[in-house]
């Protein structure tokens, strides 16, 4: 019997949404092993008043409607024996990250939020501590595709995951770079030859063309990371 490693808890107004993408590739195969659990719950489940009402207008005025507190903490309250911190998808959070991918898969599991309308009443978010994660800067119509990205992330880094225990390794972002561009066969596409090197058979110069690459890659691509890359270094080697 495989013993679950991480347990992820959705909050949502639509539970049917659920697992969706998360039930096909290595997502799903590893759902099916256990490997991972996934539970979903209909906020709308925790309303108190005989229309299952969820929101209400924002206070103070303007459009749309907002994630009542006492249905959500009533929800939260639900769920409080599951394991793992405690996160709404919101897009004025941090922004989600390969550490901050890295760090949740060490946890035993996650709790969702998935806001809708205007949001959630920040009381709520604020009284319960919970961690606030964007997937990055710009506005989706809910939560949910949030949740589905944060979970599909930390789960190809569980333990069994992957095929290869360390595929990840090399990912873009795990060492602090874009990943090399790839290639397969055939050797010549098209007319254009993959680089000669890759057919060597000589892992040390492999190594040292993917490094090079990867380098060249960053700096041209994203010249932020390439910053903060070689600051990590000079610090490394400061340190050293
Ligand atoms: N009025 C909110 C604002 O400007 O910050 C946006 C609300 S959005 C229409 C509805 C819900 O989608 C949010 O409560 C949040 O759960 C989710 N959402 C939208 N964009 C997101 C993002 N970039 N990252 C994570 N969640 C997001």
């Amino acid at each position: 019997m495989v013993v679950s490693k991480w347990d992820a808890t959705v909050l949502t107004l639509f539970p049917q949404m659920f697992p969706g993408p998360l039930s096909a590739s290595l997502a799903g195969k590893s759902l099916n092993q256990k490997i991972w659990t996934l539970k979903t719950l209909d906020i709308r489940d925790f309303a108190s008043d005989k229309h299952r009402t969820v929101d209400d207008n924002p206070l103070g005025g303007g459009v749309g409607m907002v994630l009542r507190p006492d249905v959500v903490a009533a929800a939260l309250t639900h769920v409080a024996e599951a394991p793992g911190p405690r996160i709404y998808l919101t897009p004025r959070g941090r922004v989600l990250d390969q550490k901050l991918v890295r760090d949740l898969a060490e946890q035993p599991g996650a709790v969702f939020l998935c806001g809708r309308y205007e949001g959630v009443d920040q009381r709520v978010i604020d009284s319960t501590d919970m961690m606030e994660i964007s997937i990055g800067d710009y506005i989706l119509s809910g939560g949910e595709p949030a949740a589905m990205i944060v979970i599909d992330a930390v789960v190809r880094l569980l333990p069994g995951v992957m095929g290869k225990e360390n595929g990840h390794r090399d990912d873009s972002f795990e060492v602090g770079l874009l990943e090399h561009s790839q290639f397969t066969q055939p050797r010549i596409w098209q007319g254009i030859e993959a680089p000669s090197v890759l057919a060597s058979g000589h892992h040390q110069k492999i190594a040292e063309w993917q490094l090079a690459e990867a380098k060249r890659e960053t700096q041209t691509r994203r010249p932020d990371l390439w910053e903060q890359y070689l600051r990590a270094q000079q610090k490394r080697e400061t340190d050293a």
